[in-house]
């Protein structure tokens, strides 16, 4: 049972049925060329009354669940491909950590290294294999910085899909280890990640395949939407503010689905508000969220690398849901990074990514403002395990 009903454009609202499409609005996308923010994402709209139903019936049915018991009926019920086609490797239900002892004020982690391959890319790469599955599809390529990869190269070795890679060669050493080993095709591309992009675009234009890169399938938004549907299961109730490490967009668009979701389908009242934390290197959705005008990040080199990005593909739609949740964007520099990787490390026991770490960073930038200040339920969305890159470490003081 699945309650996906249709296809809508995030751009020009035109709607699609799913089997007449799989990528881009075509209607947005005619003119676009690669080198450029994504136009005409689609998002998922299901049917949400539907959905109430089977969501009240539950609670009848299972007035005692845990909250784990609930997070899975919710991200099944929330789901565009039925759980049946799912990889035979469990993604998600990752730890949610109320921290009193890191800022000497109330945090709750979300830690998503804990996912199998050590990334919340985890979340999109298994519905995209699902729906791969369903399709009988043989063959998945993405672009990525690395992590994307890694996690479509485990997934797809759980499923007997081959896995097509374009990263760039400049990627830590441990997620080109992931991607070989489980037994991936690896193709190092020559320069940023934007031209690993624009490489895996071309390639499915060319292979019968499915093309897993972020925003443009639009499960990566939906499967990525799940590490939101599992806060409100955690806390019982909707967050007040979630910081997300922020390259392409899509994590942050994909949190905002979850309760735009929840709240089309009756089931919460409120939204969070959602606050991008970008490297001050890589922040053209800051940038766009500040001027209202989209301009490339000019010289995108940081050591997030999992939030190096020139174009983001989701620019656009980023934008749009920072703007409704009344949120905003935050740069911090790679010295902040690298502090606060450090001190989550030795003060909750959790060693993140450096792209990770730019949440605890846009924290403290923010935390004496007016609209976060006495703000109970705050999230740190901790996406990356930090063994992924030791490089990028520093003990210096
Ligand atoms: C990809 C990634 C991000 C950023 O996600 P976007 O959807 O590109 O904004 C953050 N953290 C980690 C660990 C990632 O791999
Ligand atoms: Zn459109």
């Amino acid at each position: 049972m699945n309650y996906f009903s249709h296809y809508r454009c995030t751009q020009c609202g035109h709607e699609y049925d799913p089997a007449e499409l799989r990528y881009l609005c075509p209607l947005c996308s005619k003119d676009y060329k690669a080198g450029r923010p994504l136009p005409g994402i689609l998002e998922c709209v299901f049917d949400y009354s539907q959905i109430a139903k089977a969501w009240h019936k539950y609670g009848v049915a299972f007035p005692d669940a845990s909250p784990t018991q609930k997070m899975e009926e919710l991200c099944e019920l929330f789901s565009p491909v039925s759980k049946e086609y799912y990889p035979n490797l469990p993604v998600g239900n990752t730890p949610l950590i109320c921290s009193q002892s890191l800022v000497g004020e109330t945090l709750f982690l979300k830690f998503d290294g804990l996912c199998p391959s050590g990334s919340y890319k985890d979340r999109a790469s298994q519905l995209v294999v699902a729906e791969a599955k369903r399709l009988g599809i043989k063959e998945i390529v993405t672009a990525s910085t690395g992590n994307a990869a890694s996690s479509l190269a485990a997934l797809c070795a759980a499923t007997g899909i081959k896995a097509v890679i374009f990263t760039p060669a400049s990627a830590p050493e441990a997620k080109l280890v992931q991607i070989k080993i489980h037994g991936a095709e690896l193709n190092l591309v020559e320069g940023s990640y934007d031209e690993a992009y624009a490489a895996a675009l071309e390639y499915s234009a060319h292979h019968e395949c499915l093309n897993r890169n972020t925003a443009y399938h639009p499960f990566t938004i939906e499967g990525k939407k799940t590490g939101g549907l599992e806060l409100y299961a955690q806390m019982g109730q909707v967050p007040e503010v979630i910081f997300i490490p922020t390259g392409d967009g899509v994590i942050l668009s994909g949190i905002a689905k979850a309760f735009y979701d929840l709240k089309e389908a009756g089931i919460t009242q409120s939204l969070p508000v959602l606050v991008a934390a970008q490297a001050a290197s890589s922040d053209a959705i800051t940038s766009y969220w500040e001027s209202g005008v989209y301009h490339d990040a000019l010289q995108p080199h940081t050591v997030a690398d999992s939030i190096s990005v020139k174009t983001p593909a989701a620019a656009h739609l980023a934008v749009k849901v920072l703007k409704n949740s009344a949120g905003m964007g935050v740069r911090v520099s790679d010295e902040e990074i690298l502090a606060a990787q450090k001190m989550l490390a030795s003060r909750t026991g959790i060693f993140c990514e450096p792209s990770s770490a730019a949440t605890l960073a846009a924290y403290f930038r923010t935390r004496e403002q007016a609209w976060i200040k006495d703000r109970a339920r705050v999230v740190l969305m901790l996406t990356g395990h930090g063994l992924k890159d030791i490089k990028a470490v520093s003990f210096d003081e």
